[in-house]
C-alpha cells in the first residue's frame, strides 16, 4: 500500500473549507441561535466530510480529522454543539463500519471528558494560548487514538503506516493551529469594525453634546428656581401643587440628562484625580437618590467593612455610582431592594450594585453602552455610555450578571489605590449631591 499523500491533503481541505465558509458568509449572522446553529451544521459537514474521504491505513481502519470538529463544537458551540456533532459523527461512523470504531469510541469519550476540564476558561485566554493548548491537544489525542488503534488491532505496523499515522497526527495538529488561527483573527476583525463604528457615534455625541447642552442649561437653572419659588407660595390648590411638583421633577429629569451629553464632550481631566475612599462617596450617592428610591418603593442596603480607596474624581465616581443605581431603580417594576457591597479583594476595589429588578437576556447584555441604546419609554440610552467612559478614565471594568425576571448586579473593579496618610475624607451627614 503507498503514502497516501492525496487523501492527507484532501482531509485538511476537508476541515479549512467549511470553516473558511462559515467565516466568509456566516459568522456576521446578528442573531445568536442563528448563528450558533449554522455553526453546528458546518461542523457536522466538516465531521462527515472527513470521514468519507478517510485515509485508510489498514483493511477497515481509518484516519481522519473529525476530532477537530469535535474539538471546536465543545469549545467554541458549548456542550450542546458539541453533543449534536458527536452524535452526527456516531451515525456517520456506524453507518460507514469498519475495525477502527472501538478505539475511535473510545477515544470520543476521553476526549469529551477532558474538553469538559478546560472549556469554560477557554474564551478568556489570549489567542496564541488557545492556537498552542488546541494543537497540542489535537496531538496529544491523535497520538493516542494511534496507539491505542495499533494496540487494540494488532495491526502490521509497515514503514507505510509509521509514515501515515506522522503525517497524520502532524496535520491534525496544524490544521486545528489553523483553524483556532482563522477564527480568532476574524473574531478580532470584527470586535475593530465594532469598536470603529461604536467610537464614530461616541465623537458625534460628544461634538453635539458640548454644543447645545451647555447653552440650555443656564435658563433652565433659573427657570427651576423660579418654580421652586412658587412652590412654596400658599395660594396653590392641591392639584396646582403637584403640577408644579411634576415641573420640577422634570426639569431634573432634563438636567439629568444634560449632565450625561455634558460628560461625553468633556475631556478626561486626570489631574483631578485624587485618591479618595469608594465608601464615603457610596453613600453621597445614596443619600442623593433615597427619596427618588422611597418614591418607587426600592429599599437600598449598602454593606461595607472598612474604608477602600482608590484613586479618580470624586465627582466622576458619584455620576456613575448614581447612574448605576438608578437603572437598577428604574428595573425594579413595584417594590424591591437594591444591594451595593463594596469590598477590597487582592489589589482591587469592587463594588457590586445587584438589584432584583427585571433583569436582561443576552442580547440587551450585549448592547449595553451603545450610544442610545434604551428599552425605557422615557430612556436616554446615555447613561451606561457616560459610565463605561468614567470607569474607563480611572482605569477600571465593568462587567454585568444578569437573568431576566431575577435581576442584575454590576460589578465595577477599580485599582486600589493606596491608604492616605490621614484621612481626608470624613464622612458628615450633611452630604449630598444633586441628581
Ligand atoms: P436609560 O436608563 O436612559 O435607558 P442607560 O444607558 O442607563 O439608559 O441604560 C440602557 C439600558 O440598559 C436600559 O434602558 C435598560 O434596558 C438596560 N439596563 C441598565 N441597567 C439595568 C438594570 N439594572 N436592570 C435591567 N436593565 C438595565
Ligand atoms: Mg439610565
Amino acid at each position: 500500500m503507498q503514502i497516501q499523500i492525496e487523501h492527507i491533503l484532501l482531509q485538511a481541505l476537508m476541515v479549512l473549507f467549511p470553516t473558511v465558509l462559515y467565516l466568509a458568509i456566516f459568522n456576521d449572522q446578528p442573531n445568536k441561535k442563528k448563528r450558533t446553529l449554522i455553526f453546528a451544521l458546518i461542523l457536522m459537514l466538516t465531521s462527515g466530510l472527513a470521514q468519507v474521504f478517510a485515509i485508510e491505513v489498514d483493511d477497515g481502519v481509518i484516519l481522519d480529522l473529525r476530532m477537530v470538529p469535535l474539538y471546536f463544537a465543545y469549545v467554541y458551540g458549548g456542550n450542546i454543539v458539541g453533543l449534536a456533532v458527536t452524535f452526527f459523527y456516531l451515525l456517520v461512523r456506524v453507518i460507514l463500519g469498519g475495525w477502527g470504531m472501538v478505539p475511535a469510541f473510545i477515544v470520543l469519550i476521553i476526549m469529551t471528558a477532558l474538553i469538559q476540564l478546560f472549556a469554560h476558561s477557554y474564551q478568556e485566554w489570549n489567542t496564541k494560548k488557545k492556537m498552542w493548548v488546541s494543537a497540542t491537544f489535537i496531538f496529544s489525542i491523535s497520538t493516542f487514538l494511534l496507539l491505542l488503534g495499533l494496540f487494540l488491532l494488532e495491526i502490521s505496523f509497515s514503514y507505510t503506516v509509521f509514515v501515515t499515522s506522522i503525517l497524520f497526527i502532524l496535520e491534525s495538529s496544524v490544521v486545528t493551529w489553523l483553524v483556532v488561527f482563522l477564527i480568532e483573527s476574524h473574531r478580532e476583525k470584527l470586535q475593530l469594525v465594532q469598536d470603529i463604528q461604536k467610537t464614530e457615534k461616541l465623537n458625534v455625541v460628544g461634538q453635539l453634546a458640548a454644543s447645545v447642552a451647555h447653552e440650555i442649561r443656564n435658563p433652565m437653572t433659573s427657570v427651576r428656581g423660579f418654580i421652586q419659588l412658587l412652590s412654596a407660595s400658599e395660594n396653590l390648590s392641591k392639584d396646582e401643587k403637584q403640577y408644579v411638583f411634576i415641573c420640577l421633577e422634570e426639569l431634573d429629569r432634563a438636567n439629568s440628562i444634560i449632565n450625561d451629553y455634558l460628560s461625553l464632550g468633556r475631556e478626561t481631566n486626570v489631574k483631578r484625580h485624587q485618591t479618595m475612599d469608594v465608601v464615603t462617596e457610596i453613600k453621597r450617592s445614596t443619600n442623593a437618590l433615597s427619596s427618588y428610591a422611597n418614591l418607587r418603593n426600592v429599599e437600598i442596603i449598602f454593606n461595607y467593612e472598612e474604608p477602600v480607596y482608590i484613586n479618580g474624581d470624586p465627582g466622576r465616581l458619584q455620576q456613575l455610582l448614581i447612574n448605576l443605581i438608578k437603572n437598577g431603580i428604574e428595573a425594579i417594576s413595584d417594590s424591591g431592594k437594591i444591594v451595593i457591597t463594596a469590598v477590597k479583594s487582592k489589589r482591587e476595589a469592587v463594588i457590586y450594585i445587584s438589584d432584583n429588578g427585571e433583569g436582561m437576556n443576552e442580547e440587551q447584555i450585549e448592547n449595553l453602552g451603545l450610544p442610545f441604546y434604551s428599552t425605557k419609554e422615557k430612556g436616554t440610552g446615555l447613561g451606561l455610555m457616560v459610565c463605561l467612559r468614567i470607569i474607563k478614565e480611572m482605569g477600571g471594568r465593568l462587567e454585568v450578571h444578569s437573568k431576566e425576571g431575577t435581576g442584575t448586579t454590576f460589578e465595577i473593579i477599580f485599582p486600589l489605590a493606596d491608604e492616605p496618610l490621614q484621612s481626608e475624607n470624613t464622612i458628615t451627614e450633611e452630604d449630598s449631591v444633586s441628581v
